[in-house]
């Protein structure tokens, strides 16, 4: 197997151990080398690890001759926004490591259209990267260095043109903002306040030691915006990750609403004819959307991006909270997606709450399993085996999903941990166990087979 340095969602790890400013420097050069001489902007997150990083990608950059715009500390959206919409740029580097721990950093590579870079062209990097082969550049080759501090007027003007502002204006929503000191504090409470909001921000100052919380917007982790909205008697609340392109809710009953639940109501609206999400998403989909084809792939949103544009498709999703509403960009959008949930309340004149209530819910049931991290194939190997003697539709778009006429269950292996994960769903609870347990099962089987 050749070296990977890129994981589903770029380079990962952690800082000091595996993102060191060596290997930001040489992942600048390998960029800038594949992406040719010409402006590449330069984003990053919050993270204390970020100037440090981004300031090493940059030099690799200006190495090979490229010239950097440096645009500081903005949402990962908003980067990508600024390189499809200004022009001329031959990409991006973003150093981020999205909804990681606090002692991660990563960085992410954006195509000159502000798409994540898809797989051929990160494997050519790799190999630049692998291979040393670094272009020379004399004195006078080398790249620039400028900052250009409009990208998030840019970003926030864009979104703001895309939704009804007067309408959501006149209703004076009260909405709590909870970026977790990510990117997303320099938009989304400047992006609701500008749509007439009283905007009561948590964890709103941008803070790379994550003071509030830790990045990823799970439920373990926004008990403060829970009880907060429910408090301050709040329409609804909102989350990010630590680089802004997931969004979580929650109701004005103080209830968290999740990616599982947020994709059905925002795929409700959006949907005419297909839309995509992945393959541990909801079958409430396909109950409620007859006549729309649901198309499931890989776990990761660049897959549910570039999906969505081979197929012209609607809107897409994830269960993780990545919303990619394709007329105005094929990129997750937190902030977008926050200003659409909050149009959304105003144009259907409910409360968020009485909207979720009206759409149907079926358990769905995760967990984890460990094994032995050198036991990889045989587990793989194991599991395609157990999967083939199983009376179910199987598919192996990602992992082995089962389909039975009343629910499904996905097993998977973590690309980046010696871990597999079950995810269940039926229609029932009862039969929502027996499923994972089923998965279980295999898994258990799988694990000890292998060992
Ligand atoms: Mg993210």
């Amino acid at each position: 197997m050749t070296a990977r340095l890129f994981g589903t969602n770029g380079i990962r790890g952690i800082v000091g151990r595996d993102m060191t400013a060596d290997l930001a420097v040489r992942v600048g050069k390998s960029l800038g080398a594949f992406l040719g001489r010409g402006p590449i902007a330069l984003a990053r997150d919050t993270r204390l690890s970020g100037p440090m990083l981004a300031r090493a990608a940059a030099s690799g950059l200006m190495a090979v001759g490229c010239d950097v715009v440096d645009l500081g500390v903005v949402p990962t959206p908003a980067a990508q926004h600024y390189v499809a919409k200004v022009g001329g740029l031959k990409g991006a580097v973003v150093v981020t490591a999205s909804h990681n721990p606090r002692e991660y950093n990563g960085i992410k590579a954006i195509d000159a259209l502000g798409l994540e870079m898809r797989r051929s062209d990160e494997e050519a990097v790799e190999a630049i990267y692998f291979e040393n082969r670094f272009p020379e550049t004399s004195w006078s080759e080398v790249g620039s260095f400028r900052s250009d501090d409009t990208a998030i007027l840019r970003y926030l003007n864009a979104i703001l043109s895309r939704v009804d502002v007067e309408a959501i204006r006149a209703r004076g929503f009260r909405v709590v903002v909870d970026p977790g000191n990510g990117a997303g504090a320099l938009t989304t409470p400047y992006l609701l306040r500008a749509l007439g909001c009283t905007v009561l921000s948590l964890n709103g100052q941008p803070d790379g030691a994550f003071p509030g919380r830790a990045p990823e917007p799970v439920p373990e982790h926004l008990g403060d915006l829970v009880r907060m909205t429910k408090d301050a008697g709040a329409d609804l609340g909102v989350a990010h990750d630590g680089d802004g392109d997931r969004m979580v809710a929650v109701d004005d009953r103080g209830r968290y609403v999740g990616g599982d639940r947020l994709l059905p109501l925002f795929a409700k609206v959006h949907a005419r004819k297909a839309i995509v999400v992945p393959v541990d998403a909801s079958m409430v989909l396909d109950d409620l959307l007859p006549g729309v084809a649901v198309h499931r792939t890989r776990v990761g949103d660049v897959f549910v991006g570039q999906e969505l544009k081979r197929l012209g498709a609607d809107f897409g999703g994830e269960p993780s909270g990545t919303w990619i509403f394709p007329r105005e960009t094929l990129c997750p959008d937190g902030p977008l997606a926050a200003a659409i949930l909050v149009g959304l309340v105003q144009s259907r004149g409910r409360p968020l709450s009485e909207m979720l209530d009206n759409l149907p819910e079926y358990p769905i049931l995760r967990e984890a399993h460990r094994f032995v991290a050198d036991q990889r194939l045989a587990v793989k190997e194991a599991l395609d085996r157990a999967f083939a003697g199983l009376d179910a539709e199987v598919t192996r778009v990602d992992g082995w999903r089962a389909a039975f006429p009343d629910g499904w269950f996905v097993v998977r292996l973590s690309g980046t941990e010696p871990k597999v994960r079950i995810t269940a769903e039926a229609r029932e609870r009862v039969r929502a166990e027996e499923l994972l347990e089923k998965g279980r099962a295999l898994v258990h089987a799988a694990v000890s087979t292998a060992k």
